[in-house]
């Protein structure tokens, strides 16, 4: 998973493109906590590019007075290509036929190797072993024309391409992941999530891009395409669970919402008795919310954040997670201690972070846990962008339930059955991708 921004200045103003740029990306820094980057456009028309391993206020700590026409940015958690690899960092840029070009990308293209293949046979080179520059090429390659291109890749990906003074945004065809456009008199702006935008006052009006429709950005003007849309979307239902932030609104789903409700549907299959409901924060917050107010019981802050680490599922290692969550959860034995408690996440992707924080909570006294999951069982990995790369790490693919209750050493577990999370995206259920929960 990644996040992606490209911001135009459409005329003289206040604000620097760099600051603009730099905001929005911190947004989406939940996104992915690897690398970060980004490439400005200046206004003699020179490419300034900086990328480096770390977060994105890290990254761009020391860049400051800098202004231009365009700025693409990116936060990257690696799905395909080297992890943690300065090589990898995106935007990815190249100059061609005398301009610049850059691509930021969110997704995954399953197929890339064999594309890869195809292209090296022709002649090219790459200098990067990600996905991404595959596209690159083929846009070069069809000399921009976005249906071939499209046709050739038809999936997963959000993407931002930097063409000389130009800029390109677009979906896939299939919608796995969000990419919103933010409109103004000063800039546009584009965004894997609409919560990025919603922090700039001077914004009028904020478009969520459907798939297959294609954004071209030149002399300040918009031109609107669509190519080939697909009959049925496979919009990810993981960027609702867990990815997105609670404040966004994607696929047309606001997320803290759709959360909530997913926490209602588990509630309404309780079969225990529990004395409070204890969410793990941050992503299951909103599930435990809902699921506490549906039976009537109380929500307690068990389990405090420090909000200066990170996000332990996008870790790239198991050890990093482990660490993680030893240094980012803090138990209130007070409150923990002699409880029956209902421990609420979004989901279980390897087990070792449900894993440590029930330890945590046994070791403070909690009388019996009985662990809700407000997905269902994720039991294959995902091609499209979410990096759950085998099966054997996959904890609900290895084990069955009761092995899974002794392992995380609860007194009871349920996911939320696949039915009842599509009955909260009811109206669109078709057109979402729920293939992590099939085994295959
Ligand atoms: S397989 Fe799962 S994580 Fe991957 S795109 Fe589909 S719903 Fe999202």
């Amino acid at each position: 998973m990644c996040g992606i921004v490209g911001v135009y200045k459409r005329k003289e103003n206040n604000h620097s493109i760099l600051e603009i740029t730099k905001k929005a990306i911190l947004s989406l820094q939940h996104r992915g906590q690897e690398s970060a980057g980004i490439c400005i456009l200046l206004n003699n028309n020179d490419l300034f590019v900086h990328k480096a391993i770390g977060l994105t206020n890290q990254v761009f700590s020391n860049i400051n007075n800098l202004d231009g026409k365009i700025a693409i940015a990116h936060t990257r958690y690696s799905t395909s290509g080297s992890k943690a690899s300065i090589r990898n960092t995106q935007p990815i840029t190249f100059y061609y036929k005398n301009k610049w070009l850059a691509i930021a990308h969110n997704g995954n293209i399953p197929n890339f190797e064999k594309l890869r293949k195809e292209l090296e046979e022709e002649g090219a080179i790459f200098s990067t072993n990600s996905d991404t520059e595959v596209f690159l090429h083929f846009y070069v390659k069809y000399k921009g024309d976005m249906a071939k291109v499209l046709e050739k890749i038809p999936y997963a990906y959000s993407m931002i391409i930097l063409e000389g003074d130009k800029i390109i945004a677009f979906r896939d065809r299939f919608g796995y992941r969000p990419l919103f456009l933010g409109i103004s008199d000063e800039f546009f702006i584009f965004s894997s999530e609409d919560s990025a935008l919603t922090q700039f006052e001077f914004i009028k009006e904020i478009v969520e891009i459907k798939p297959s429709e294609v954004y071209t950005i030149w002399n300040n003007e918009i031109k609107r395409e669509e190519f080939s849309k697909a009959e049925k979307y496979r919009f990810c239902i993981f960027e609702l669970i867990y990815f997105s932030r609670p404040d966004s609104k994607i696929f047309n789903y606001q997320v803290y919402r759709f959360r909530k409700e997913c926490g209602k549907k588990l509630a309404l299959l309780e079969d225990r008795e529990v004395d409070i409901v204890v969410p793990v924060p941050d992503s299951g917050l909103a599930s435990a919310i809902g699921y506490s107010q549906t039976l009537n019981k109380p929500l307690e802050l068990g389990l405090i954040r420090n909000h200066y680490s990170g996000r332990s599922f996008i870790q790239p290692d198991n050890i990093s997670r482990r660490e993680t969550v030893r240094n980012k959860l803090f138990p209130i034995k007070e409150i923990i201690e002699n409880k029956k408690i209902a421990l609420i996440d979004d989901s279980i992707v390897r087990g070792n972070t449900s894993k440590e924080i029930i330890k945590l909570l046994r070791e403070n006294g909690a009388l019996e846990i009985h662990l809700r999951i407000a997905s269902p069982p994720i039991v294959s990995p995902c091609l499209y962008g979410i990096d759950m790369p085998t099966k054997e790490e996959l904890i609900a693919n290895r084990m069955n339930l009761e092995e899974l209750r002794n392992f995380l050493n609860v007194d009871s577990i349920r996911y939320l059955p696949i039915e009842y999370l599509k009955e909260v995206v009811s109206k669109d259920k078709e057109n979402f991708c729920y293939e992590c929960f099939l085994k295959h």
